[in-house]
């Protein structure tokens, strides 16, 4: 996918990385993670070999200083970890239980707590002003809350969305959102910000609509819905016509789901695993994706 056939880098030796590599690099990384949950099928082909050049590239070209790799990363500003990470829970979502989907889920989680970790030593020594600083840190803190819903929701499949592991993930990740929202809304980010979703910005940015639909999968109150539903509004414009109403569809059996369980609360066995019934994060493991919920003779049973 990213480098032909063979899977293999380049390897002359220079101390100046080839851009166009790197640019082929992440154009393919935000392409295919940014777009893999809204797509039905693109994941799978994803190869081992894929997978393993991914890796490579990054490991060659995206470790050490922070500051340098920043500088040096022509699309994502060297924050390729969590693309990589997105690509890898779509991916996971889509695999047969019967394969190694559980240690896959548990070097994902192992990735992200590594990218937690660094991320809060990188901000101690951050070069940027003050306001920059905290608007990376909001964007970066948002997206990654919003990952570990998708992990957990992929490493337990009973939870619901009112279940206290998901909804005090999604509380926290609706208050970054709302923080990051704003300083878009206030133009504090457009393309500098892959994650975000302002209104100058949405045309070129889809990464903001995943992450957003993510979110409403697991929220369980109606006005976070409708906060979440107003954003993913843009992504008519970074999205096929065609795609668009199938968003527009599946919104709106996410939000008769949830409003049948307005008031609800999470019913658990002797065992402690929860009872409910799904009103979202059931989506995000579907075979073939969210989407796929339109396809399934099922759907107004399930809804
Ligand atoms: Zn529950």
């Amino acid at each position: 996918m990213l480098m032909g056939s063979r899977g293999s880098v380049p390897t002359e030796s220079t101390a100046a990385p080839p851009l166009l590599l790197k640019l082929a690099f992440e154009v393919a990384v935000l392409g295919t993670s940014t777009l893999a949950l809204f797509q039905r099928r693109t994941v799978g082909r994803m190869s081992s070999k894929d997978w393993q050049c991914l890796d490579m590239i990054h490991r060659r070209y995206y470790q050490g200083d922070q500051e340098a790799v920043s500088i040096t990363s022509p699309l994502l500003q060297g924050h390729t970890a969590l693309f990589i990470l997105l690509l890898r829970l779509v991916h996971v979502s889509r695999m047969d239980v019967t394969t190694d989907r559980d240690e896959q889920l548990t070097a994902i989680e192992y990735r992200l707590l590594n990218f937690e970790r660094d991320h809060e030593a990188a901000a101690l020594v951050c070069p940027h002003s003050e306001p920059m600083l905290h608007s990376w840190t909001t964007m970066w803190r948002y997206v990654t809350i919003v990952l570990r819903i998708y992990l957990t929701s992929l490493q337990q499949h009973d939870l619901c969305s009112y279940s206290p592991q998901i909804s005090a993930l999604a509380i926290r990740g609706l208050h970054e959102a709302r923080e990051i929202w704003s300083l878009t809304d206030k133009g504090a980010f457009t393309w500098s910000g892959p994650f975000t979703m302002s209104n100058t910005g949405a045309s070129r940015n889809i990464a903001g609509c995943t992450i957003a639909f993510i979110l409403a999968c697991a929220v369980n109150d109606s006005q976070a819905l409708e906060e979440i539903q107003i954003r993913l509004r843009n992504a008519r414009e970074c999205l096929s016509a065609s795609h668009y109403e199938q968003l527009a569809q599946v919104l709106r059996i996410l939000i008769r789901r949830k409003e049948d369980r307005l008031g609800e609360s999470c019913r658990v066995d002797s065992l402690g695993r929860c009872q409910g019934r799904h009103d979202g994060l059931d989506l995000l493991r579907l075979p073939l994706g969210p989407f796929h919920i339109l396809d399934l003779g099922s759907v107004r049973a399930n809804d």
